[in-house]
């Protein structure tokens, strides 16, 4: 196992199982977590060895999701997208500018993520309405992002914005935004009944200047890139997924064991053996999914398809199966001491992010069928 694995899984354990529960009770991201997970390199998984990163390969980094997952999903979230951020920016801009912002954010003295969704377009990413005009060399942005991980509190955004509205998502740039220069304002963030943790929020941007050397993506290749990465965002969040899946059934496991009905363990009455065994064979085939996309991914290869697969299924069958893993602790599944509840709502937030379970289908189908007619 790499190193940075067995520091997250150090990490997991100290850090995030007994805090979990506690961290989704205040329904909000815990910065100092994020802090601590940064003294242990973990913000840094991602990051290329020359700025002092692990540059972990892609099997290593479901495997880190994963056992943070187990505990917490939104914490495993938040930080893959703080240290995804970090990791974009080191590979993407001049090093001078790049210096202003990997360094502290590898040490979780700043906190970042990737802009692409409004309050009026989240599915229809082609249709954002934040604007990029052209201002010397540079640009000026002015819009609305929402629903942003780590936008409650990180100030350091890779921010899509479209150059020319004409041109669809041709036209669409990507932009690196300090949340501490003029222009930028910080929305409320949102306040959810679960998935909390994440820090989704938003901000506007009003004539925000963008500097010639801090565009991540000229327009042409920011949405093709976007396009990209979200085949292993989509193949994570399905592992993240079965992490969870798998921690509420060993939860389920053990208390069946132990607690008795009618004369003998749940676990020894057939009903109940029945539905944990549907849950281990779903977790099971989302795991082989995970494990599809995973390899086309590490081999370089088209993993469109694939990542879709496993993202629809995945998400999906954690709403399904985590639901009825609580149902097998009977009212206890309801105690917050049990991730059942937590971890329903993170299956819940899987089923949106990176493209919602309705957008893998209309992959899967143009992939199967060609375009709608
Ligand atoms: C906790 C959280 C964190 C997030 N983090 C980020 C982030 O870091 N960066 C970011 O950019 N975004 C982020 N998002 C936003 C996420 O990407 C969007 O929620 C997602 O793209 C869906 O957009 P929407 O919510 O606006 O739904 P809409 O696009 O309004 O769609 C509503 C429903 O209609 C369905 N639908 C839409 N179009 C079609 C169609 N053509 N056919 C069939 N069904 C359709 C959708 O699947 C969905 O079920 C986050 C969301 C959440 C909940």
């Amino acid at each position: 196992m790499h190193e940075i694995v067995q520091a997250a899984t150090r990490f997991a354990a100290t850090h995030v199982a007994p805090n979990a529960a506690k961290w989704t009770r205040e329904g909000r991201m815990q910065v100092d977590a994020l802090k601590a997970a940064a003294a242990e390199g973990l913000l840094a998984f991602q990051a290329p060895r020359t700025w002092g990163g692990h540059e972990i390969d892609f099997g290593d980094k479901l495997d880190l999701l994963q056992v943070l997952a187990h505990h917490s999903y939104d914490f495993a979230f938040s930080l893959t997208n703080t240290a995804g951020c970090a990791a974009n920016l080191a590979t993407t801009l001049p090093r001078a500018v790049a210096e202003r912002y990997v360094p502290a954010m590898l040490k979780g003295e700043r906190f970042g993520g990737s802009a692409l969704s409004e309050p009026g377009a989240g599915s229809d990413f082609a249709g954002i309405k934040t604007s990029a005009v052209k201002d010397g060399d540079g640009w000026r942005l002015t819009g609305e992002k929402g629903w942003i991980t780590n936008a409650a509190f990180g100030d350091v955004f890779i921010t899509y914005a479209q150059t020319d509205p004409t041109q669809g998502w041709r036209g669409i740039g990507s932009f690196l935004v300090d949340g501490t220069r003029d222009g930028f304002r910080r929305a409320d963030p949102e306040a959810l009944a679960g998935g909390g943790v994440i820090g989704a929020g938003g901000f506007k941007l009003e004539n925000y200047r963008v500097n010639a050397d801090e565009v991540v993506a000229p327009p042409g290749q920011a949405f093709r890139r976007a396009m990209a990465s979200v085949n292993q965002a989509r193949t994570y969040v399905a592992a993240m997924c079965v992490a969870m899946v798998d921690a509420c059934l060993d939860t389920a496991v053990a208390y069946g064991k132990s607690r008795e009905a009618f004369g003998s363990p749940l676990a020894a009455k057939q009903g109940w053996r029945w539905m944990a065994a549907d849950i281990a064979t779903d977790a099971e085939a989302a795991r082989q999914l995970v494990a599809s996309a995973a390899a086309k991914i590490i081999a370089n290869e088209d993993a469109a398809l694939a990542s879709a697969h496993a993202k629809k299924f995945a998400t999906r069958m954690a709403v399904q199966r985590i639901s009825d893993a609580c149902q097998l602790m009977g009212a206890a599944g309801l105690r917050e001491e049990y991730p059942f509840l937590r971890h329903l709502a993170s299956a819940r937030v899987a089923n949106y992010t990176d493209g919602s379970t309705e957008m893998q289908n209309e992959r899967i189908a143009a992939i199967l069928l060609g375009p709608a007619q």
